[in-house]
């Protein structure tokens, strides 16, 4: 049976009884309102066919009530946000009292303006407190909340609107991002236009950050600070809800195509995080945590904002990028606050690695037990780097926005094999399968197996129940692509070593096949960003004539200022080369290695491998509304085809 006090005795649960067993356990982590029946309702006999699962049928809960109000007798005056901002210069701090009167208000105000259970909450928001208030308040009241990442510019946000046909939008004037303020509310108006007219709000609440003029429409628009003064002692009761109730809608990165909108539960999210902040992040209630994610993401959802805080932890939320006022910034913030854990992107620590070091050094880093990276494959270098300028382990987790929280870690406790994700997590049963008709590859440790990552359903609580609005695609897209089995496919491809550690390396659809030999493009990458010279690098699969296909590279470089010429640029090609053919073997060998001074990344920094590849082959790269900056794809045009 399962312990579940420590990670490696809790890794998949072989059978649905076990599960059972498991989760029973960690759903003690969270308050109830009426108990659940049933843990798990799969299979024969459920109300729904597989892969469709329903956990703690019939309980009823709350997340903010989990978050906020559960805490209020212990934790009280205790600190439960801290807003840091570089972006206008201010640090605020809540406890956990001040943080529910805030939630309640809100909730009330929302409530005014006619937002009903199940109604949609569509939150456009810069990093500041009030989008926290606002998750929290729709949480209390019902309200399915859609977050969609602040950065967003005005047809990426109407799709989204289109999509989840909210009754309000909470928004503000502008956000700042670099010292740069960005105005939200013309990009707002925009996008309400281009809506489909049945999908536009009936509200559009606005916080007024006075960062830049507003104009507002009679009738639909509400100033925040208005609507909060009519709401400073009004009540608003906790909604208690059936566990399997929609709790959010968020949408995926896009990395790979048009973006899903995954539907979350209430009561199996809330069990997850719970077990997730104690058996896989190690961290107490009472300690503070400081995750540098945007809660346009998941990871914001899941460590910005519901996970600390249903653990009755001091979370941090930063408004500022990770190189204002200086590259030093997230140091200088842990030595300020002192988390025990930090949780960030291997993207904005590769990015860290141009700069001076001394900036790490200057700090007092002895609080942080571990710097949890996700999002991106870690590459060992980068995780040899942090961890010995940081002086504490650097933990890789592998996830998704589908998945909700990790589903490799590597356990607090174990020495990280450098380059792997860690190990499967307890509830989930990972495979690794041959993609044409899922047949487990068993042969653990030979790294030549090479397969897709899948789930057999159950999927374990917290994971997504369904697209949202759209049962067919979730089946179709996430069960249906593996041939002959009914498995979950992360679309991802991976391989395994003998201890039982994971690598993934990288989006099935970027297998490069060299002459039919198969490369995930992190191993190439790998090899290239071992190289001294390189900060980061992106390799992609182009077709060729001959081959079928060739790795073509494209690399940053620490230091672009010190190549001067073009003789310096190809020795140095020549040797990167050189060094992936002395690591991986003739096949692997890039046929070209371009220097550009950046890469084509999503806004939330993934690294648009199938946009370069198409470029490089000269067709449409389509959906590019999730792009972060146009320029770098640009350059990749310029680079590779002149
Ligand atoms: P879309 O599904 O819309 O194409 P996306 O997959 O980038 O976008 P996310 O849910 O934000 O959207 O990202 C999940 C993906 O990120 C994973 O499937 C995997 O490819 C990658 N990933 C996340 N964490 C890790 C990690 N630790 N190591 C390797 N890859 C990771
Ligand atoms: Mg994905």
């Amino acid at each position: 049976m399962p312990n579940t006090r420590h990670f490696a005795d809790v890794t998949t649960a072989a059978t649905l009884e076990q599960q059972r067993v498991l989760w029973r356990e960690h759903a003690r982590l969270i308050d109830w309102q009426t108990p659940f029946g049933e843990v798990l309702e799969y299979g024969a006999g459920a109300r729904l066919p597989p892969p469709f699962a329903r956990w703690f049928v019939g309980g009823t809960t709350n997340l903010c009530h989990n978050a906020v109000d559960r805490h209020l007798k212990d934790r009280g005056n205790q600190v439960a946000l801290i807003w840091e901002s570089t972006e206008v210069e201010r640090t605020e701090t809540w406890t956990y009292a001040e943080l529910h009167r805030e939630v309640v208000r809100a909730a009330a105000g929302m409530r005014e303006l006619g937002v009903q259970r199940g109604d949609r909450v569509l939150i456009y928001m810069p990093m500041i407190p009030e989008a926290v208030f606002a998750m929290l308040a729709c949480a209390r009241i019902g309200a399915i909340h859609s977050v969609v990442f602040g950065g967003f510019a005005s047809v990426s946000l109407a799709r989204r609107i289109d999509d989840a046909r909210p009754r309000l939008i909470v928004s503000a004037d502008a956000g700042s991002r670099g010292g740069k303020v960005i105005e939200y509310k013309p990009l707002l108006d925009h996008a309400i236009e281009l809506a489909v007219a049945e999908a536009r709000p009936a509200h559009v609440l606005l916080v007024n950050r006075g960062l830049a003029p507003m104009k507002t429409m009679p009738g639909r628009d509400v100033h925040w600070a208005e609507l909060r003064s009519r709401h400073l002692d009004s009540a608003a009761p906790v909604e208690w809800l059936e566990s399997n109730e929609p709790s959010y809608i968020l949408y995926t990165s896009g990395t790979t195509g048009k973006p899903k909108g995954v539907q979350r539960d209430v009561g199996g999210y809330a069990v997850a995080l719970a077990a997730s902040m104690r058996h896989i992040y190690d961290c107490r209630p009472g300690e503070t945590y400081f995750c540098t994610s945007d809660i346009g993401w998941v990871v914001g959802h899941s460590y910005i904002v519901y996970g600390p805080l249903i653990n009755g932890m001091t979370t941090i939320l930063y408004e500022g990028t990770p190189l204002r006022p200086d590259p030093g910034i997230f140091w200088q913030l842990v030595a300020k606050h002192r988390p025990v854990a930090m949780f960030s992107s291997p993207t904005a620590i590769r990015t860290l690695k141009r700069y001076d070091q001394s900036l790490i050094r200057r700090h007092d880093l002895s609080s942080l037990r571990a710097l949890w990276l996700a999002g991106e494959p870690l590459d060992e270098p980068t995780a040899r780097w942090a961890g010995e300028w940081l002086g504490c382990p650097i933990r890789d987790n592998y996830w998704q926005t589908e998945t909700g929280w990790p589903i490799m870690a590597t356990p607090a406790g174990a020495n990280p094999h450098y380059g792997s994700a860690g190990q499967p997590v307890f509830g989930y049963d990972v495979r690794l399968v041959n993609e044409e008709n899922g047949e487990p590859l068993d042969n653990a440790g030979d790294f030549n197996h090479k397969g897709v990552v899948a789930i057999a359903p159950p999927l374990p609580p917290g994971c997504l129940q369904t697209v949202w609005d759209d049962d067919e695609r979730f089946v179709r897209t996430y069960f249906h692509s593996i041939p002959g089995k009914l498995l979950y496919s992360t679309f991802d491809w991976g391989t395994r070593d003998a201890d039982g550690y994971w690598y993934i390396l990288g989006r099935f659809d970027d297998v490069i096949n060299v002459a039919g030999h198969r490369l995930g493009t992190r191993e190439i990458e790998e090899s290239i960003c071992s190289h001294a010279a390189v900060a980061e690098c992106a390799v992609v699969g182009v077709h060729d004539e001959i081959k079928g296909q060739v790795a073509v590279a494209f690399a940053v470089l620490r230091n672009p200022d010190g190549i001067k010429d073009a003789a310096m640029r190809m020795e140095l090609e020549g040797a990167v080369m050189r060094q992936v053919h002395d690591q991986l073997g003739a096949v692997a060998r890039p046929a070209r290695v371009h220097f550009v001074t950046g890469l084509p990344k999503t806004r939330s920094g993934k690294v648009l491998r199938r946009a370069i590849q198409a470029i490089c082959e000269r067709r449409d790269p389509g959906d590019l509304t999730t792009i972060d900056d146009p320029g770098p794809l640009e350059q990749v045009q310029q680079a590779h085809l002149g």
